[in-house]
This record gives structure tokens, C-alpha cells and sequence, in this order.
């Protein structure tokens, strides 16, 4: 909500901290029927019919019964699927959350956190939500996240693999080399879209008890609605999430979320086939794309990030817009000419292919 929307005699209630805050700014989720939605990075192909089933069921009288606080059947899924022992795993409302008490617990030091400058919006968001000092490292010329350029002295890592909103993934023997030579502070890697073409860092786990990774049901299990996250890591890093959860909300997850997160990972025939159709069409979106002359970045995501050589990214977003295709543009520096293009089903993804070669006839 933008301050004033009341009035400014309103806002005089809030606190100083409060007027300082810029929030984070989430895609839109507008109500427009026949919209090619392809700005929020959803999964096209639905959540697996065994965690519906499992939500189904769940729907009786015991919703007034209060939740497991430990989500213990949804940990002990996660623990099984990612092939480590319950006490590494922690889970909160969206890996959102979990991000927040990772910020709040595990980077918030007198030294700096150091994040990529083109990444996640919401790092730098929760960094003046807990006044944690940030160091943004810039990605080099070919958008690649530079592990080299992070000195050791640091008060925390965190970096998306892939890397968000540019898709590019990071091999792992670079994040091994980091943790080799970063022992004295928490490094994160946040690998909300790894499941659509990059190494997962979670076997790294129990070698380097500093590393924490990121998951969540969000992306490649297509539960964004349900609000499921993780952190896996040494026992000692989850302890310290699970201190700063209990004195946050010691129920983060509802009874619906914690059979259905449970469900969704035992799926795995579900989430395979699912996740082999979203590459297998960005490929083909790619390669659309590069036909009609839009520089593409290599995606390791459920995304494409692509550019006109010419045209202003803006200038593209809002033509296409008006032509019912929703994707992400950012303003941020160096980005501002890009669009995040989520790949949807063959059927949108043809729309948004024929939208924009329509814009680029008109324009030529
Ligand atoms: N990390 C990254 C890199 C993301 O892009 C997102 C999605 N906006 C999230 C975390 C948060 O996802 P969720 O809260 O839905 O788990």
C-alpha cells in the first residue's frame, strides 16, 4: 500500500521505522478472464493430485484443532525425499518466511551480506527490515553470478542458483569452492527454481555446516497458493530458525499445507513428468524467441530473460499488455531493457510468441 492512500494526517501513527520501509513490490495477480499470465513464475501444469486428495481429506472438524506445530509429517517427507535426517530440516508459510527468519537469525551480523546486485528484490527488502548492513557484488558481463568477487569477511551469503530474474545457473563445484574458502559465516543458496536444470547443493550439506539451502513447493511442486518453504542445513542452523519461528508464530503452516506439502514431495512420478514438460517447453520458447531476434540469457529456470537489441523492455511489457500477455519487467539498472517471461503452457507460450511478433512488426 502506497503511504498516504489515507490521507498523510493518517500515517502519522506509524512509526519512524515504519515510514522508511520499501517493501517488496510482488508481480500482479489481476482477475482478467483469458490473460496469458506469464509475469509470476507459476507452474502451469497444477500441484499433484495426490496432495489435493490429501487436502481434501484434511478439510473436516479438526481444522479447529491447531496445526502440529513442528509439521513433523511435512519434514519427515522433505527429510525422506532429500535423503537426510529430520533435524536438517526446517519449514515455514513460503520459503518467503523462511527467508525472512534466515535474514533475521543467520545473516544479521556487525559485517555486511553479501548478495549478487541483480537478484532476488527481496534480499535488500528484509536487509532494512532487520537493519542488516548489504554489499551487493555485481554479476559480470555475461550475467553470471562471480563466486571469486565475495571476500571472505562477510557477515553472511546468500545468492539464488539459478539466479533470479536472469535464470542463469551456477555449477556447483563453483559453490563448493566458495563454502571451501568461506567457513566463518552462513552461505545460502536459495534454489526456489532449481529443479527446472541446476545441481541441487543439498548432498553439500553434511560437508559444510555452514551451508543452509533453500526450497520451496512454490515452483517446480506448483503450490504457490499453499505457501510451503524449507531450509535444509546443519541441525545447528535449523535450531536457530526454529528459535527466531517460535517467537514469531509457532504455527507457521496450517493443517492443509502440512498433508499437502507431505503429499506433493512422496508425488515424485508427478513432479518428474511436470518438470521435464516446463524445460522441454523452454527450449522451444527459447528458441521462438531467438528466432524473432530477442537476445535470450541460457535459463536454468521456469523463466526466460530476454531483451530486444532495440527496443526499451518497458516499451515491449506494456504492448504486450495491451495485446493480454502479462510478463515481468524490472526498472532496476542494467535490467531495465530485459523481460522476465514465465514459460507457461505450449498453448500460452505460442500467445505470448504470436503477441510479440506482432509488437515487432509494428515497431519495424
Ligand atoms: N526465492 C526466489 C529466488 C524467488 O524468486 C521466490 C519467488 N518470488 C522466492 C524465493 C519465494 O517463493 P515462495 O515464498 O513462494 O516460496
Amino acid at each position: 500500500m502506497v503511504a498516504g492512500c489515507y490521507g498523510r494526517h493518517m500515517s502519522k501513527y506509524w512509526s519512524d521505522f515504519v515510514h522508511q520501509l520499501q517493501p517488496y513490490v510482488p508481480g500482479e495477480q489481476p482477475n482478467i478472464a483469458n490473460l496469458v499470465k506469464l509475469n509470476t513464475n507459476e507452474n502451469p501444469y497444477g500441484p499433484s493430485p495426490r496432495a489435493l486428495t490429501a487436502m481434501q481429506a484434511e478439510l473436516s472438524d479438526q481444522l479447529r484443532r491447531y496445526p502440529d506445530p513442528q509439521s513433523s509429517l511435512l519434514v519427515e517427507a522433505a527429510a525422506r525425499y532429500y535423503g537426510v535426517e529430520p533435524a536438517r530440516v526446517f519449514v515455514g508459510n513460503g520459503s518467503d518466511e523462511v527467508l525472512a527468519h534466515v535474514f533475521h537469525g543467520l545473516l544479521s551480523h556487525d559485517k555486511p551480506v553479501l548478495f549478487p546486485d541483480i537478484s532476488y528484490s527481496f534480499y535488500p527488502v528484509y536487509c532494512g527490515l532487520y537493519r542488516i548492513a548489504a554489499k551487493t557484488i555485481p554479476l559480470n558481463k555475461h550475467f553470471e553470478i562471480q563466486l571469486d568477487d565475495y571476500p571472505a569477511d562477510n557477515g553472511g551469503v546468500i545468492f539464488p542458483n539459478p539466479n533470479a530474474p536472469t535464470g542463469v545457473a551456477l555449477p556447483l563445484s563453483e559453490i563448493e569452492a566458495l563454502l571451501e574458502r568461506n567457513t566463518e559465516s552462513v552461505v545460502v543458496v536459495d534454489e526456489a527454481y532449481v529443479d527446472f536444470g541446476a545441481q541441487s547443493a543439498v548432498a553439500l550439506t553434511k560437508r559444510y555446516p555452514q551451508l543452509l539451502v533453500i526450497q520451496t513447493l512454490s515452483k517446480a511442486r506448483s503450490l504457490a497458493g499453499l505457501r510451503v518453504g524449507l531450509a535444509i542445513g546443519h541441525p545447528s542452523l535449523i535450531e536457530g530458525l526454529v528459535r527466531i519461528k517460535d517467537s514469531f508464530n509457532s504455527y507457521p503452516l496450517d493443517r492443509l499445507a502440512i498433508v499437502g506439502g507431505a503429499a506433493a514431495f512422496d508425488d515424485v512420478d508427478h513432479f518428474e513428468r511436470t518438470r521435464a514438460l516446463v524445460m522441454a517447453s523452454r527450449e522451444r520458447l527459447t528458441s521462438e524467441l531467438k528466432q524473432l531476434g530477442m537476445d535470450v540469457l541460457p535459463s536454468a529456470a521456469n523463466f526466460v530473460f530476454a531483451r530486444h537489441p532495440t527496443l526499451p523492455g518497458a516499451q515491449l511489457a506494456e504492448a504486450l499488455r495491451e495485446r493480454a500477455v502479462l510478463v515481468r519487467h524490472f526498472k532496476a539498472e542494467r535490467i531495465h531493457p530485459y523481460l522476465r517471461i514465465t514459460v507457461g503452457l505450449p498453448e500460452e507460450n505460442e500467445k505470448l510468441v504470436q503477441a510479440l511478433g506482432d509488437v515487432l512488426k509494428q515497431d519495424s
